[in-house]
């Protein structure tokens, strides 16, 4: 089936001054044509057509790093106590409502008895209602590193080639390493390196040979460090990034995916659990300290022309809820002085290169999956707008 969306003001990701009274033409899962609704092909003028003037199109949303079995609300060891059942039975709900929210695609940087790889394929299947997802599998950790109780542990050389092979034998499209320290789990020195070069690099020759990329928690400079000359793809948090660092990432062409909102929870917008305050009350100086860093770290990076991507970290801790995360993402970037245009790039264009996935998704441009995202008030005007919803759009359908 072919059908136009007609008059709505166009932002298509790639980042120019939006198109006032668009028209995008969907033809079954794709986008077949996109432009002013004026220069439409004479071949499209009998499509159905759907007037949505008065609202604002974009590209579906794009999670670059996000932990779908885990409901950011519970702590992490309440969590690996439930049945598997009980983990996939709220997994599915929560994949739901992240679709619903506008995030058409998810990168998963961290899973649960590979119970992410099964949500995958639902989605695919289209047993379930679900973003598009690329995931790692399990996280790959030093003996005792961070998040140890939900990684596979390894240590030296060869137990890293291994744990990478065994992720990317289960289904892995990614392999996701802990490089340094993190505040999620107790006792740990966020910048402490946990891996060597020699180990990080054991594991982005296996994932490269294999078509993966290679993701790695960092927050600590010489993390960072270490990850750059061991071939890693994405830096994920990338909180005390410096000069020499930013350097090394132009040079390499590696991305840093900024989790904002992970370091900067949502305090008031909802009560909080005895298990929340605990853990907002034990983390409150690292947040502190993180929020004046990151705004730090960001600007660093844009005058470096680090290339950005970002992801909310939702699921990722008890203080990370899958309720809108991905808009309060963006709202975030804009509080550290990216303009909204920016922000959106980052959050579908930018985020789609760095899944590999940009061929298919990230921009309204004719070709790549009808994946939109429709408000009903300029998200410009005020980036909070991400959540005025009027529709969300999945492979040319409506969810
Ligand atoms: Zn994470």
């Amino acid at each position: 089936m072919t059908y136009i969306l007609a008059g709505a003001t166009l932002i298509d990701g790639n980042g120019g001054e939006p198109l006032a009274d668009a028209a995008v033409v969907i033809r079954g899962e794709r986008i077949a044509w996109a432009g002013a609704a004026s220069q439409l092909p004479a071949e499209f003028q009998d499509a159905k057509r759907y007037d949505i003037s008065g609202k604002w199109l974009l590209p579906g949303l794009i999670d670059a790093h996000i932990h779908i079995c885990y409901n950011g609300a519970d702590s992490v060891f309440t969590l690996l106590e439930k049945s598997r059942d009980a983990l996939v039975l709220e997994a599915v709900d929560i994949c739901k409502r992240t679709l619903r929210q506008g995030v058409t695609t998810i990168r998963d940087v961290g899973g649960e008895r590979y119970i992410e790889m099964s949500l995958r394929d639902a989605i695919r299947r289209g047993f379930i209602e679900g973003p598009r997802m690329k995931l790692s599998g399990r996280v790959i950790s030093m003996t005792g590193g961070h998040a140890h109780f939900i990684a596979r542990e390894a240590d030296g050389p060869d137990e890293m080639r291994k744990a990478a092979r065994e992720q990317i034998k289960a289904g892995a499209d990614l392999v996701k390493l802990m490089a340094t320290g993190g505040s999620a789990t107790p006792g740990q020195d966020i910048h402490a390196s946990q891996l060597t070069v020699a180990e990080i690099s054991a594991v982005t020759e296996v994932a490269h040979m294999m078509g993966r990329t290679v993701a790695a928690h960092c927050h600590g400079t010489g993390g960072i460090r270490n990850c750059m000359l061991g071939g890693v793809d994405s830096i994920e948090h990338g909180t005390y990034l410096n000069e020499e660092t930013a350097d090394m990432m132009v040079e390499r062409g590696a991305s840093l995916v900024l989790t904002v909102g992970v370091g900067n929870p949502d305090l008031q917008s909802y009560a909080l659990s005895p298990v929340q305050q605990a853990d907002a009350e034990r983390r409150k100086p690292m947040i502190e300290q993180g929020v004046k860093q990151i705004r730090k770290t960001i600007a660093l990076a844009r005058s470096k022309g680090v290339f950005l991507g970002c992801g909310t970290d939702a699921g990722g801790n008890p203080l990370a809820p899958h309720n809108f995360a991905m808009a309060r993402e963006l709202e975030l970037l804009v509080e550290n002085d990216l303009t909204a245009l920016e922000a959106i790039s980052i959050g579908t264009r930018n985020n789609a290169k760095i899944l590999r996935w940009d061929e298919e998704i990230g921009t309204v441009d004719a070709g790549k999956y009808a994946d939109l995202l429709l408000l009903n008030s300029s998200p410009l005007a005020d980036i909070r707008n991400l959540r005025d919803i009027a529709a969300v759009f999945k492979g040319g359908r409506k969810v």
